[in-house]
């Protein structure tokens, strides 16, 4: 079964995570498997800023995912998903992380790059915040392992528009 929504027509109807198979193992074995890049991320909500691995996830058909606990944690603004959306796991075991019923939007930055993000509240364990593949194509991000960072192709959100 392959991570990611799956879809029913054009509506997404679960999500198939990797995540659980992740969680428990150490953030070196997760680089080891060459498709999870962790940059940092500043969440800003009011005068409160917080610094967190951000992990990019090429097999996350979600835009983001948010730690539920993190949200409550850090009195992150919540808004209902209507209708809310079923989450599955991979290979069909119980729905552990249940519906996705709210998300969030925060302020979030990454290097030079700031945006409002909305990202879905899970429970996902030892990350804070996972980026999928709709956000690396938003914002033309181009994941460098090398150095472990990325590159935001997006010069209309990264830069302030050139005065005329
Ligand atoms: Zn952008």
């Amino acid at each position: 079964m392959p991570t990611g929504w799956h879809w029913y027509g054009t509506f997404p109807i679960g999500f198939v995570l990797q995540l659980p198979a992740v969680v428990g193992r150490g953030v070196e074995e997760c680089e080891l498997e060459g498709e999870h890049l962790f940059v940092a991320a500043t969440l800003r909500n009011g005068d409160h800023s917080i610094q967190t691995p951000a992990m990019t996830d090429t097999g996350a058909m979600g835009f983001a995912f948010i730690d539920e606990n993190f949200v409550r944690q850090h009195q992150f603004p919540r808004y209902r998903l209507n209708p809310p959306r079923d989450l599955e796991v991979i290979d069909g075991r119980p729905i552990e992380f249940g519906q996705i019923t709210h998300l969030t939007k925060i302020s979030c930055q990454i290097q030079d790059h700031t945006e409002m993000l909305p990202a879905f509240m899970t429970k996902l364990g030892h990350f804070s915040l996972v980026l999928g593949i709709p956000w690396l194509q938003r914002h033309a991000v181009v994941t460098d392992f090398v150095s472990n960072s990325v590159r935001f192709q997006c010069p209309d959100h990264r830069n302030p528009p050139a005065a005329p």
